[in-house]
């Protein structure tokens, strides 16, 4: 599957698949934020996401080549990518606030052009936070670096704070290729778009995903992400039904095994104390651990049924990436139709 630069890439890419699609909402740059559906008609549906921390591009990529190969009698809805303008680099986001797309070889190119542009709101050591026009623009990540409701957040309420990609030799997002979005919320915490899918205030491109999930009630729900490892895991929350436990199970085994089987590595620690491992890439959710409200897969498994956040390992390369995230999703999906099979 080929490395999407850009979001309309990737659009140009789906529309030439021929499959119904449908807007869900724009992004505050206008860009459409849409649902593709394929598969047939068979209750329940399946619904597939990728792309809500735009740097993890394989995801975005196993969607578009689940599209050409999967075989379901399901609908299968599919959110491409769930931050369009993040997919659209750093470059982009920064000309939303300066009027054209800079040109930007270095940190050091990034660090002048904001403080040439932008009311300086946090500086410590190599961060540089900065509010240009609607926007936050930060030299690095600062997922979980803040306390909520830190008063320099305030300009930033409601608001999105981007950072480039920085890292190099991640093939899909070379340093500034893409922009990560974080989300300032009402209370001043910097959350992300795998965030707020159960509170009454979110972004936009939260409130489409979860409207998405209103309407088609999704039987098995899989979010596609990747981490900064060389392995694969998933994780996902125990269901509350014992039918719904059993083939959540039996989903987790076999997607496990199928990855196992390619010779793709497996997480071997525990990527978060809120998970309980059972074994390796296998991690369970202990809901009441973790802060920051629910990701997709976790509200998805609260509200409809069994579902997953797969995970790839960005050390690798593109196409392997790619494909252990497909064949994870592609052997739920053959587990899910078994769950149906006699109905
Ligand atoms: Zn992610």
């Amino acid at each position: 599957m080929q490395i999407f630069d850009r979001y309309l890439d990737l659009l140009e890419w789906m529309d030439g698949k021929g499959l119904p699609s449908r807007v869900l909402g724009c992004a505050p740059d206008g860009s459409p934020i849409v649902c593709i559906q394929s598969g047939g008609e068979k209750g329940p549906a399946i619904f597939i996401s990728a792309g809500s921390h735009s740097t993890e591009q394989a995801g975005v990529g196993a969607v578009a080549a689940l599209l050409e190969t999967l075989e379901t009698d399901h609908p299968v809805y599919v959110i491409p990518t769930r931050d369009p303008m993040g997919m659209n680099g750093f470059p982009y986001v920064l000309g939303l606030s300066l009027g054209k797309e800079p040109d930007l070889h270095s940190e050091e190119d990034l660090e002048g052009l904001l403080r040439e542009h932008g009311e300086v709101l946090y500086e410590e050591e190599d961060i540089l936070l900065t509010l240009i026009g609607e926007y936050g623009y930060a030299t690095r990540g600062l997922y979980g670096r803040f306390e909520k409701g830190a008063a320099f957040l305030e300009p930033l309420i409601g608001r999105r704070i981007f950072f480039p990609s920085l890292s190099d030799g991640i093939e899909g997002t070379a340093p500034f290729q893409r922009a990560y979005t974080l989300i300032v919320s009402p209370e001043g915490e910097v959350l992300h778009i795998n965030r707020f899918h159960d509170t009454s205030w979110a972004p936009v491109e939260s409130r489409c995903t979860r409207d998405l999930m209103a309407d088609i009630q999704p039987g098995l729900t899989l979010d596609l992400h990747e981490y900064g490892g060389n392995a694969f895991w998933f994780s996902a929350r125990h269901q509350q039904s014992e039918e719904d436990e059993m083939w959540e199970q039996r989903m987790a085994d076999a997607m496990i095994q199928a990855v196992a089987k390619s010779g793709a590595a497996l997480e071997e620690g525990r990527p978060g104390s809120f998970f309980e491992a059972t074994e390796s890439g296998v991690f369970w959710l202990i809901a009441q651990e973790r802060g920051e409200g629910l990701n997709l897969a976790d509200f998805a498994a609260s509200e409809y049924g069994p579902a997953f956040t797969i995970e790839t390992g960005m050390q690798n390369g593109y196409q392997d990436r790619v494909n252990t995230s497909v064949l994870a999703a592609q052997t739920a999906i053959d587990v899910f139709e078994q769950r149906y099979a006699q109905r």
